[in-house]
């Protein structure tokens, strides 16, 4: 049985990221979410509730499970018995720091292999800070967020003032 494990800021889950845990799912017998932090990133939403948001929108694949990771990614994956990393490659930007980590997790575990889906050419532009960005000038999301916690991240994301202007 190989178990794979997606780690990532996921802050929130995007179509994106829903579109490569599916293609996962389905290559490996199981796929662990693993939410960790990334200390060049500000999280927006708390690990919990991105654990929550990531749950709405999995509830159908049953061999996905969500958690929140600590510490080295190679020692979350090996405590959680995963051999398998899953990363995203949407463009060549992507590429130069996906090798690097890639890299220096294999010289801290050998025995964990990185593999990488590359994006579907229609979410290659598409990362969490986008979706944040357009949120915050009250601009259309739901190209870019799943739609089953489209609301829940609207209304963290979307200023007040931007909801009801006054006259
Ligand atoms: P991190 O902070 O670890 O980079 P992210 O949540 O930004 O976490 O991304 C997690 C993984 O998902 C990365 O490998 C990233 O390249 C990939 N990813 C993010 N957005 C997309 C997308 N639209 N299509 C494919 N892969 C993506």
């Amino acid at each position: 049985m190989t178990k794979a494990m997606y780690p990532g800021s996921f802050d929130p889950i995007t179509v994106g990221h829903l579109d490569i845990i599916q293609r996962a799912a389905g290559m490996f017998d199981e796929l662990i979410i693993a939410i960790m932090k990334n200390p060049k990133k500000r999280a927006t939403f708390s690990e919990e509730e991105r654990k929550w948001l990531i749950e709405q929108c999995v509830k159908e694949l049953n061999n996905v499970r969500v958690i929140i990771g600590s510490g080295l990614t190679v020692s979350t994956a090996e405590q959680n018995g995963c051999r398998v990393l899953i990363r995203g490659i949407r463009a060549v930007a992507d590429y130069e720091y996906e090798l690097q980590q890639a890299t220096a997790n294999m010289m801290l575990n050998e025995r964990i292999e990185t593999v990488f889906l590359v994006s579907r050419p229609e979410y290659s532009f598409l990362s969490s800070s986008v979706a944040k960005e357009i949120a915050s000038y009250n601009g259309d999301i739901s190209g870019f967020i799943p739609k089953e916690i489209i609301e829940e991240v609207k209304k963290e994301l979307i200023p007040p003032q931007s909801l009801s202007k006054p006259e």
